[in-house]
């Protein structure tokens, strides 16, 4: 037994005075401290190496230690070290046209430094947008429960995970929650199509129910990354679409995790053909986390309501650093290698071939659900298949830990019932090597067996 005074030292050794966003009070954990990266692998200051199999926080698109990322920031930071976009630089100016012929339609952008940034910037967007457009009433904010789209109050609040809000409720007023297409535990049974489906007319009955005159805007991933991986069919997306055409809502189409390749596509609502949403947000993969950025695409139709004659049309919104010079620049690069080595159409490839065979462990007792869509995996961890009661805690810190011990990271998330996360998560960089992905799969196949 050590004494409190031993264990507060160990405490204070392991981490110092950062408070970092996982922090649990363990005065027995061993904290590791990256230093280096290559590749998919990182080196911890003892020399450990890991392959980082949830690409940071789904962020490291590229990977560690791209010198041609490296120098567009350093050369960008020579030439032109800040500029803001009350004013334009030529990055942001290249990176926003960019951006509109990736999204397949005309978009104009607004930058900023983050995911949440992002959000909170389209939130204000669709209510100046139907203010300016005889609407003053449409100001609610409608989010699927298990989402996550940030940390800041806005995006927060849009975030329906109730562990994630308890401690600082109460969330911003206006928004609202409805049932999501999970359709392992769906309430509505039927095969998934049908029961995504069924969570899609709950979106409507909402609507009407709320008064259509009081909904600015539905905010969706195309597939729920941070609440467990929940991939619904391509039809629920559409359905979607539809419902928020037909009464005025607009559709934000939160891209921050799925954008950039991860799930096969260069966008993930790309998978349901036809879809053409209001905004995208996106973040993260946009610059392979190299540089913080946040991007908000909007419709043309909607930023020309803000591009005309009137002096209430302002938007006002601001950011010091949204849309860094080095930033847009390193995002720019990004896009670059993403096209030129066919970025998108590996994860589609390789996802399949090699992440594929994470199917295989459907066999095992305690693995209820295999779903993926490229590099993106979600394995929903369960007692038993029959009650489908969430593998305890316990377990799922000893797989996460057993793969830690092979030099692999994997992340556990879920929020399945409040608090309880018991989907293990896999999402590795989209340059692993072929080899890096058999370990992925070998690894976490033979820690699991091990239960
Ligand atoms: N949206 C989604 C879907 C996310 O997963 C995240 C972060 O994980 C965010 C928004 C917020 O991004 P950031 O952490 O950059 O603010």
């Amino acid at each position: 037994m050590k004494t409190a005074v031993e264990k507060s030292n160990i405490q204070a050794k392991t981490t110092s005075h950062l408070w970092n966003a996982m922090h649990r009070y363990n005065p027995d954990a061993q904290q590791m401290v990256a230093v280096s990266g290559e590749g998919a692998w990182f080196t911890d200051e003892k020399g450990n190496k890991y392959l980082d199999g949830v690409s940071g926080l789904w962020c490291l698109n590229l990977g560690h230690g791209r010198q041609e990322i490296v120098d567009a920031a350093a050369e960008q930071m020579k030439k032109l070290s800040y500029f803001p976009l009350t004013m334009n630089h030529q990055p942001a100016v290249d990176l926003s046209k960019k951006i509109s012929e990736l999204l397949g339609a005309r978009y104009q952008t607004f930058f900023s430094n983050s995911g949440s940034e992002a959000n909170e910037t389209a939130f204000k967007i669709a209510r100046q947008y139907h203010s300016q457009t005889g609407n003053p009433g449409k100001y609610k904010f409608i989010s699927r429960y298990r989402a996550y789209h940030g940390s800041t109050l806005g995006a927060m609040s849009a975030t329906a995970q109730a562990n994630r809000r308890v401690k600082y409720d109460p969330s911003a007023p206006g928004f609202l929650h409805v049932y999501p297409p999970y359709s392992y535990r769906s309430i509505f049974g039927g095969n998934p199509e049908e029961s995504d489906l069924k969570a899609a007319q709950l979106l409507e009955e909402l609507i009407i129910w709320e008064g259509e005159e009081t909904v600015a805007a539905f905010i969706m991933e195309p597939f729920i990354s941070g609440g467990g991986v929940i991939i619904p069919s391509p039809k629920y997306i559409q359905r979607v679409a539809e419902i928020c055409e037909k009464y005025n809502v607009l559709l934000i189409m939160d891209e921050v995790v799925s954008g950039y390749g991860r799930t096969g596509e260069m966008f993930g609502f790309m998978h349901a053909k036809g879809v053409q949403p209001d905004i995208v947000t996106m973040a993260k993969g946009l610059t392979s986390g190299y540089l913080p950025l946040g991007a908000t695409a909007v419709k043309s139709e909607i930023y020309d309501v803000f591009n005309r004659e009137g002096k209430d049309n302002h938007f006002r919104h601001v950011s010091t650093y949204g849309g860094h010079p080095a930033a847009c620049a390193v995002a720019l690069k990004n896009i670059e290698i993403i096209e030129k080595e066919n970025i998108v159409k590996r994860v589609r490839e390789l996802g399949e071939t090699k992440l594929g065979k994470l199917d295989q462990l459907i066999d095992h007792k305690n693995v209820g659900e295999v779903r993926r869509v490229g590099f993106l995996v979600g394995l929903e961890m369960v007692m038993d298949k029959g009650s489908k009661t969430p593998l305890d805690d316990v377990r799922m810190g000893e797989i996460v830990g057993k793969c830690k011990q092979k030099g692999l990271i994997i992340g556990k998330n879920g929020d399945t019932i409040p608090g309880q996360n018991n989907v293990i998560i896999i999402a590795p960089p989209l340059t692993s090597t072929e080899e890096d992905l058999d370990f992925v799969v070998e690894t976490v196949e033979s820690v699991i067996r091990s239960l």
